[in-house]
């Protein structure tokens, strides 16, 4: 999304051939399971606030739903492009079975820009979204959930409409909503959470104690936050972390040697994930140019903002202090980045198996939502300690096994999982 040039369609199936080959499967299987079942794009017409009507493009890609309904978030972005959209669809179907969750994978999203639109707008982009799509999705096809710059005041006005649409209370509908309305308590959490249980035992894996470890990450946002906090917990210590100014237009990373005050820089955080540059220099914070976090001399890389941030340009200014990588965000390494790593013997847990935290409490919430009781955090986290630290293990196993990375490994897994249901059903 952030580089002309980047195409994160054309790398997920380039991800997904290599796989393909490995796994010698047969032609029709691979023909289906490199481009999404279903796509639907439409407009959403909105009245704005000065009374113009404005039109917004929206889509819903459904990737694949031969293990369960199909499962993924809905993103809000000014970039937004189809292919952006079909390569996360394609990301939540590997990352749904890599859990091992019985569901498939999809993804959706609006073009927009949440900044510059009132909370009554983007209430009616939330509905209008809803009614183009309300009869392609629900809690046995197809359920939504947030992405970058949708929250669960968001879903649960899409989750009203559906409802309003079908006349009756179908909070399996999407997840992700409000605590009290449906929503798992811990599922603000799940993301970084789990991203930091697998790098726990990547860490024990590699005979690295993570209470002495650094780490540099990119974003501060839900995914980026949690991932902090519970590696706080753990006695990491952050010494960077980058973020999106809206005013300078451009990325800028926020340096305090001794390690930031996670509290603190929250403080000064916006709803968005961007950090007030005047308080944090303030705060005795050292600001410094976007790609900083990158070139850091820390154990650990933590990209959690957007795709594309690890590129074959920029691979060669991570420092040789880096022993891992735990990809937060979805796509932020390139395969050719991706090589270099691997060459120079990093440790990098992929992205759908790292950050599958998120869809693993979601698929807690919609059983708790489906069966109409909800269970307490403590049990919500500890399921989702078991099921990423189980996944990790699998796929660590793998790797170990057939000497390839963790991230040919998960592929491995994930889509030979996804294979299998295709055949078992009959469609290939
Ligand atoms: P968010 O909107 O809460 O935060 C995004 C953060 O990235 C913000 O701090 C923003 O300022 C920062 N950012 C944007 N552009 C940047 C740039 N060029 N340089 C540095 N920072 C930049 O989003 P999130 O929910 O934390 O999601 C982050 C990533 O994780 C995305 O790739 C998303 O697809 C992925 N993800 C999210 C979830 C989830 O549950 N939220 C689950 C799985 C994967």
């Amino acid at each position: 999304m952030a580089d002309t040039g980047f195409n994160a369609f054309k790398m997920a199936q380039e991800q997904f051939d290599k796989v393909a080959e490995k796994l010698e499967l047969d032609e029709g299987t691979k023909e289906l399971l490199r481009s999404p079942m279903r796509e639907y794009h439409f407009n959403i017409p909105i009245r704005m606030d000065d009374g113009r009507t404005k039109v917004f493009k929206g889509f819903r890609i459904q990737h694949n739903d031969a293990r369960g309904p199909c499962k993924g978030g809905i993103r809000f972005h000014p970039q937004e492009t189809a292919d952006t959209v079909r390569a996360l669809s394609m990301w939540m179907t590997w990352k749904c079975s890599v859990v091992d969750i019985p569901l498939g994978g999809g993804k959706g999203g609006v073009i927009c820009d949440p900044h510059n639109l009132s909370q009554r707008e983007q209430e009616a982009i939330c509905r209008g979204w809803v009614r183009q799509i309300s009869k392609n999705v629900g809690p046995v096809e197809d359920i939504p959930a947030p992405d970058v710059m949708t929250n669960s005041q968001h879903m649960l006005w899409m989750l009203d409409e559906f409802e309003t649409i079908n006349g009756g209370r179908y909070p399996g509908f999407i997840t992700g909503k409000p605590v009290g309305h449906g929503g798992s308590l811990g599922r603000t959490e799940a993301t970084g959470y789990g991203v930091v249980f697998t790098l726990r035992e990547a860490c024990k894996g590699a005979e690295i104690d993570i209470s002495d470890t650094t780490a540099s990450v990119q974003g501060f946002g839900n995914v980026s936050q949690h991932a902090i906090e519970l590696y706080h917990k753990y006695g990491g210590t952050t010494v960077c972390v980058s973020c999106w100014d809206q005013g300078d237009k451009k990325a800028h990373s926020f340096y305090k040697q001794n390690g930031i005050d996670l509290k603190e820089l929250r403080g000064i955080t916006d709803r968005f994930g961007s950090i007030n540059k005047n308080r944090a220099e303030e705060l005795g914070y050292t600001i410094l140019p976007g790609d900083e976090w990158l070139k850091q001399e820390v154990d650990i890389l933590i990209p959690a903002a957007l795709e594309n941030a690890i590129t074959g340009e920029n691979v060669n200014d991570i420092s040789k202090k880096v022993k891992m990588i735990a990809e937060g965000a979805n796509g932020p390494t390139t395969p050719e980045a991706d090589r270099i790593l691997h060459e120079r013997g990093i440790i990098v847990i992929p992205d759908f198996l790292a950050n599958a935290g998120g869809v693993a409490c979601s698929y807690f919430e919609q059983v708790q939502s489906n069966t109409n009781y909800y269970w307490s955090k403590d049990e919500v986290i500890g399921k989702l300690d078991t099921k990423m630290t189980d996944a990790y293990y699998a796929v660590m196993e793998l790797s170990k096994r057939n000497s390839i990375s963790l991230r040919d490994a998960a592929y491995m897994i994930a889509i030979s999982r996804v294979a299998e249901a295709c055949q078992l059903r009959g469609w290939v």
